[in-house]
């Protein structure tokens, strides 16, 4: 059984024995150990003990960025492996971890770069009385909770700033991909990290969780996931009055203007919503197509979808996976058909897959709906899996409201050939990430993060670091009198 990583030492965890299961076809991967309430409590107090050694506490930037810049080139190094373990774990074709392992390793070596870098802020010129500063000093012990759709990519993202930072982190994985979490401990440790600045806990959100985000030593949550458990995190941290990053869910919409260049924007529309089998926080699940090219438009995109290889994860040719196992593909199947009790029509898909080597997975056919409104459950909420809904639309102010009319604001994207409309729309909608003709790109210097329901902070970017730090003012006096207030 695979033990887990607790302050430096691998070993079994004391909570209940877990299974990592390959979404393709069911079989085991392998059983690991979850942590109890115990080894939560011994890995905090052991994180909040390594964060303040002076050799970590007083490090230079650079001894930091050092350890970083090894754990990027030993991601690089083991790419086809850490691709391979985690496709086993949630079953995204293998071209796409391939992908997210090298974003990890790209996000390692830019927080390094970002940290040789930062500065310290001297903050008035303007007293000879005086001289002040604002300086950046770590939280302590920073809790990273991820979800299993992009693990590695999405816990880099959380350690790399925060370790960068100078705290000690306790990362929480989804119980679903806790070995690829495992396996990103074993590069931190060769790496170079000391003992006990990063303990990987495997187990449920509500117990192992729950328990490291009620700790008094935990000094951030920094969360990504779906909303529901985003608020009551929330929640516990404004109750311990203690700071918050929250990426969370989203229903993005996409435009295809008049002037679109259609097989552009179909592909990018399709690769927008059906990559990861839609599972992800950024799929574009609401298609808003201007009416002069509706039927048009969606003739190519019916085409495209159908000819679409859903298949085996590990086979090089698949595009669309299975989806992460049967309990999240009867969700999926459940808002298809409440789209057909709403009067929705279905123009591809809308059931499961399961000829030949398909019947052993959960994979759910790519599927298109029209017919029904923006206000409509499956245009409201959101899905995470293959399933677009397609509204037509005249007006472009008409647009603007109903792309906005969604508690969720993570992306969105938008195909048209006049930059002028493209920028002014990007200004109208209320999101994090606008793409214009294109869709699901990532630049590591960019910020990442939603508006409303989407999140809360941003992540990426030079600023991450800083987010996982306090300031801190130093006044220092240069006067060489006394103060006249105390004289006489
Ligand atoms: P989830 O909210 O169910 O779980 C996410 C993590 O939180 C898991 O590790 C889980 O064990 C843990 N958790 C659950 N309850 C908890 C509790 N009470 N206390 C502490 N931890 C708890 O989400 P999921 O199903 O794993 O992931 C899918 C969701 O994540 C979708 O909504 C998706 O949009 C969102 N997501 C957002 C982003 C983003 O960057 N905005 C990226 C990826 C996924």
């Amino acid at each position: 059984m695979k033990p887990l990583f607790l302050a430096g030492q691998w070993r079994q965890g004391r909570g209940a024995v877990a299974r990592s299961v390959f979404p393709a076809d069911g079989s085991l991967n392998a059983e690991f150990s979850t942590a109890s309430i115990d080894d939560v409590e011994e890995a905090i107090q052991a994180a909040h003990q390594a964060w303040q050694e002076p050799s970590w506490r007083n490090s230079l930037p650079v001894e930091r960025a050092r350890v970083l810049y090894k754990v990027a080139d030993l991601i690089e190094q083991n790419v086809t492996q850490l691709a391979a373990l985690q496709t086993r774990d949630n079953g995204k074709p293998l071209a796409e971890t391939r992908g997210l392992v090298m974003s990890a390793a790209a996000t390692a070596r830019y927080t390094a770069a970002c940290l040789e870098t930062l500065d310290t802020e001297l903050t008035n010129a303007r007293s000879k009385d005086w001289l002040t500063m604002s300086v950046h000093e770590p939280l302590g012990v920073v809790a990273a909770i991820t979800p299993w759709n992009s693990p590695i990519a999405s816990e880099v993202q959380k350690l790399a700033p925060a370790l960068a930072a100078g705290n000690a982190v306790i990362l929480k994985p989804a119980e679903a991909t806790s070995l690829i979490a495992l396996e990103l401990a074993r590069l931190f440790e060769e790496a170079g990290l000391p003992c006990g600045l990063l303990s990987v806990l495997p187990g449920k959100g509500s117990v192992v969780g729950n328990a490291i985000v009620q700790h008094p030593l935990v000094k951030k949550i920094s969360f990504t996931g779906g909303t529901s458990t985003g608020r009551q995190l929330a929640h516990i941290a404004a109750e311990r009055l203690i700071s918050t990053s929250l990426e969370l869910g989203g229903k993005s919409p996409t435009v295809v203007l008049a002037d679109a260049d259609l097989d552009l924007a179909v592909n990018g529309v399709i690769y927008g919503i059906f990559s990861s089998s839609g599972q992800a926080c950024i799929a574009g699940a609401r298609l808003f197509v201007h009416t002069q090219v509706y039927d048009a438009f969606l003739q190519r995109l019916v085409a495209k979808t159908q000819a679409l290889r859903v298949g085996h994860p590990e086979h090089v040719e698949t595009q669309v996976g299975p989806l992460i196992d049967e309990k999240h593909l009867s969700s999926v199947d459940a808002y298809v058909r409440q789209a057909e009790h709403d009067g929705g029509q279905i123009l591809v898909g809308g059931h499961r897959l399961s000829e030949g080597e398909l019947a052993k997975g959960s994979y759910y056919a790519p599927t298109i709906i029209a017919g029904l409104s923006n206000q409509a459950t499956v245009c409201q909420e959101e899905i995470f899996g293959p399933v677009l809904v397609v509204l037509p639309f005249e007006d472009e102010q008409d647009l603007v409201q109903q792309a906005n009319d969604s508690v969720y604001g993570l992306a969105a994207g938008i195909w048209t050939e006049n930059y002028r409309k493209a920028w002014q729309l990007a200004r109208a909608l209320d999101v994090g990430t606008v793409w214009i003709n294109t869709y699901k790109k990532f630049s590591i210097s960019t910020p990442f993060g939603g508006f409303k329901e989407s999140g809360v902070g941003r992540e990426k970017g030079r600023l991450s670091i800083v987010s996982y730090m306090q300031q801190k003012s130093i006044y220092m006096g240069l006067n060489t009198q006394p103060d006249p207030w105390c004289e006489g």
